[in-house]
């Protein structure tokens, strides 16, 4: 049984920056405004999140990493997010198959928190108090210590930890209200640091720089006709003073960030149309739509998504682009 499950798990724990991205987003979901991440040998050794979220109640501990457990499955507008977004209840669960998982956690009102470890699915003994801050802090250490190639594998390709940068700079752009901080273990720098903005222009600033701030141009497009589809979408994009050789797309739908190849093909294709001199683009986008709309396509934890009347959305977010590039090029 312990091999299916290790398998399974590590079907769904991909990569160290897959851990990153399912850890941050418990914090997100926990309503914190501030996460830092420390990473250690890219990943393999040591993955650490911590947040000042509502942490976790001491009687949750014991089922916290059981396969499904979950907190977040209350109501029905839940349920189709689940089918939207994907599985429930099955990140920190994996993460003990493959690795070593140590949470740190104090809820509101209490005088000490709690420390305690986990293995395949089951604590290794009872929480021991602690002193603790404000939220969660979880350790996942030995990453695929028991997946040797794997493990290898990642060892000779590259290091996760541009990924993990990545990942945490997409994520400060859009929670814009949440300061994150995203460093190697050991380095007195931190690779990204940011503080709650005003503006998400304020946010990419501090994020991507004023060379790319400068040269983005907001844009909008809501479309509330029912027989086609409900859906808005706001960002920015590059206009023909930026350069870059590869498109960088931070696209998120409904709050969590997701891959649209056709959608970013659709954006290239206009911008090589409108502008043919100019580099490849930059966007930020948000798009909101109901959850029954978004497909996640081939795997749960991939995060690649269809949308439902995808050609019409994709339609109308190229116009609103086409338009936004010509009138700004004059
Ligand atoms: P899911 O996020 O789909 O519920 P996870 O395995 O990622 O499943 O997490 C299981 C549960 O653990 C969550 O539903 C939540 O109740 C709790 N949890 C995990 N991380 C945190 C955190 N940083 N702060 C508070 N609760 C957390
Ligand atoms: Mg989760």
């Amino acid at each position: 049984e312990s091999v299916v499950n290790r398998i399974a798990a590590g079907e769904v724990v991909q990569r160290p920056s897959s851990v990153v991205k399912e850890l941050v987003e418990n914090s997100l979901d926990a309503g914190a405004t501030s996460i830092s991440v420390v990473v250690k040998d890219g990943g393999l050794k040591l993955i650490q999140v911590s947040d000042n979220g509502h942490g976790i109640r001491y009687e949750d501990l014991p089922i916290l990493c059981e396969r499904h457990t979950t907190s977040k499955l209350s109501t029905f507008e839940d349920l189709q997010t689940i089918k939207s977004m994907g599985f429930r209840g099955e990140a920190l669960a994996s993460m003990t198959y493959v690795g070593h998982v140590t949470v740190t956690t104090i809820t509101e009102g209490q005088l000490h928190g709690y420390r305690v470890s986990y293995r395949d699915g089951v604590m290794e003994q009872e929480p021991r108090p602690c002193a603790a801050v404000k939220g969660t802090q979880i350790m996942v250490e030995n990453l695929f210590y028991n997946m040797i190639a794997r493990r290898k594998n990642l060892q000779n390709s590259n290091d996760d930890y541009p990924k993990v940068v990545d990942l945490i700079s997409r994520f400060a752009i859009h929670y814009m209200n949440v300061s994150f901080s995203c460093r190697k273990h050991g380095a007195n720098r931190a690779d990204v640091h940011t503080v709650a903005a005003f503006s998400r222009l304020e946010a990419i600033r501090n994020v991507y720089g004023v060379t790319v701030a400068r040269d983005l141009l907001e844009i909008t497009v809501s479309d509330d006709n029912p027989a086609c589809s409900v859906f808005n979408m706001d960002g920015f994009v590059s206009n023909a003073n930026y350069m870059a050789k590869k498109t960088t797309m931070v696209l998120f739908i409904n709050d969590r960030l997701v891959e649209c190849t056709a959608l970013k093909r659709a954006i290239e294709v206009v911008y090589s149309a409108t502008l043919p001199k100019a580099s490849k683009p930059f966007i930020y986008m948000s798009i909101n739509l109901p959850p029954e709309h978004v497909d996640v396509n081939i795997h749960p934890t991939k995060r690649e998504v269809s949308l439902l009347n995808q050609e019409s959305i994709v339609d109308r977010i190229q116009n609103a682009i086409e338009s936004k590039l010509m009138s700004s090029n004059t």
